[in-house]
């Protein structure tokens, strides 16, 4: 082959046929599948394709409340089973999820649009090492730092995005059971078919009835969950605008709440980062499940002398990327989640070349049905522009630069964001002394969207507060023990 010349690949799809999805779905209450009160439904879309995967329930005020009332029935039993029982259930879901772990992927692919290798390589084995983790923390809370005893709190309602969808809900519905928890979960609109099929591993894991309740529905059925007055926690995940909306709504009531938010992180390149390293972990930071994650690396902060070098580096390497069908095994870049997504994705790259910046995509062919959009970089980006201030949530990158550390600091915490942050360079020193100046709840060292259920994760300001994952996770579904009888 001659140098220059693309390397060519013979396509290899993964099966479908190991997905069976059915034509329509129920809710998950009380332990079964039941029909929704007044029978409503709504179409779940293929985003690589437009194809209709099947009809869903969509759980009303009557439905939610029933979910509710089923959690609440269970949640007394489930809180006093010894700890070493309830995690017998979660390392059952655990290892359910690990067998099924070639169906789950598919049909997050099918449902996401996010490629196969991403499902089967990262999001699965995340999903099963959440219930593995606080499988071993059931038993062990006394030792969690709220005390000898400390007591879940009862009930919590849990809405989740459709960036990760069953990593959400691992990350919600796994610390909250090891914690003694019963839950009602709402997934969203656009990707319920993973939640459902968690219903199912619920029913094969023999869990008790009602301690997991799935209402899928809109953006309506999660405010009923958030708002209904039986809810003890709210654990939310998703856009800045509808978690402000939430902590009003849950301002005033005994509910407690966490929210994880948007970000528009900073990945700061020193001039001693290694160069080929360092545009690895950009590609990793921020074209990652085509960039739908809260912490991504969005604003590429580069010592001015290397930047040059960097972003030419940069566009080569995004060259190489395949976009195109998600179930392929060689697809780096999969499907826009939805059609409004890609719009907004859209929109905001008008807004950077409207207000100057320079927009270049990588040359790949969009297929023609689906939703797409190709990696895209933005230089000659100002701190005020609106690209480098919004959450784009798409593969788009936003290129800064800077000439001394302090000015990185300055930069990188110029935001009203602090999710997460990333630090390239060659120097241990430097790297410390950038963490204690980033505003972030994760700063990431010479990587970039490194995940562990040991980790805490959570942000700074309108990023959100309360953190999920490790010892600091399970905090947020637990009564400190303050000596008083439950
Ligand atoms: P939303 O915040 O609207 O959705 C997150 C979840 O909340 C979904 O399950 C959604 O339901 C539900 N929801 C919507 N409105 C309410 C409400 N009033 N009360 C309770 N629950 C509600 O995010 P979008 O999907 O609309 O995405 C918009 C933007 O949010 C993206 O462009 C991105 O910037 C950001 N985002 C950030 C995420 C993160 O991880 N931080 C994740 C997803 C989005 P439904 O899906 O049915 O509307």
């Amino acid at each position: 082959m001659a140098s220059g010349t693309p390397f060519e690949y013979a396509p290899a799809p993964e099966s479908r046929a190991v997905a069976p999805i059915a034509p329509t779905y129920g809710l998950f209450i009380g332990g079964q599948m039941v029909e929704p009160i007044d029978g409503a439904t709504f179409k779940t879309v293929s985003p690589s394709t437009e194809e209709v995967l099947s009809e869903v329930s969509e759980a009303g005020a009557a439905d939610v409340d029933r979910a509710v009332r089923a959690a609440r029935a269970a949640s007394r039993a489930w809180a006093r089973m010894p700890g070493r029982e309830r995690g017998k259930y979660l390392f059952r879901l655990a290892r359910l999820v690990q067998e099924r772990a070639r169906e789950l992927a598919v049909l997050e692919t099918l449902d996401n649009g996010k490629p196969i290798r991403e499902t089967r390589d990262v999001d699965l084995p995340l999903v099963a090492a959440h219930f593995f983790y606080h499988a071993g923390w059931a038993d062990k809370l006394g030792y969690a730092g709220l005390g000898p005893s400390p007591r879940p709190l009862g009930v919590a309602g849990q809405v989740i995005p459709w960036n990760f969808p069953l990593l959400m809900l691992a990350w919600k519905v796994a610390p909250a059971l090891a914690a003694g928890n019963t839950v009602v979960l709402k997934p969203a609109e656009t990707t319920p078919l993973t939640a459902l099929a968690f219903a199912e591993i619920c029913q094969q894991a023999d869990l008790p009835p009602g301690v997991v309740n799935i209402v899928t529905g809109a953006g309506d059925t999660g405010r009923l969950v958030v708002e209904h007055p039986d809810v003890d926690k709210v654990a939310f995940t998703g856009s800045t605008e509808v978690g402000k909306a939430i902590a009003r709504a849950v301002a005033g009531t005994r509910k407690r709440l966490t929210l994880e938010l948007g970000g528009k992180a900073a990945n700061v390149i020193f001039d001693d980062a290694p160069v080929d390293q360092a545009v690895e972990g950009i590609v990793r930071g921020v074209f990652f499940n085509q960039g739908h994650v809260c912490c991504a690396g969005t604003r590429l902060l580069v010592q001015e002398s290397v930047a040059e070098q960097v972003v030419a580096s940069l566009k080569r390497r995004l060259g190489t990327l395949r976009l195109g069908d998600p179930l392929d095994k060689n697809t780096d870049i999969g499907a826009i989640n939805s059609a409004v997504q890609l719009e907004r994705i859209r929109a905001m790259s008008e807004v950077g070349e409207a207000e100057g910046a320079t927009r270049w995509s990588a040359d790949c062919p969009l297929p023609e049905r689906g939703y797409w959009f190709p990696p895209t970089v933005f230089t000659d980006v100002a701190q005020t522009h609106r690209i480098a201030r919004e959450e784009i949530f798409g593969p788009v990158l936003s290129v800064l630069t800077f000439r001394t550390p302090d000015e990185a600091v300055a930069k990188a915490n110029n935001t009203p964001y602090g999710l997460s942050a990333g630090v390239w360079t060659e120097k241990g020193s430097r790297i410390l002394w950038m963490a204690q100046r980033l505003r972030a709840g994760v700063v990431w060292a010479n990587t970039f969207n490194h995940f562990d259920p040991a980790s805490p994760f959570g942000g700074y300001k309108e990023s959100g507060y309360g953190r999920e994952g490790g010892r600091h996770g399970l905090a947020a579904y637990l009564h400190a023990d303050d000596g008083q009888e439950a």
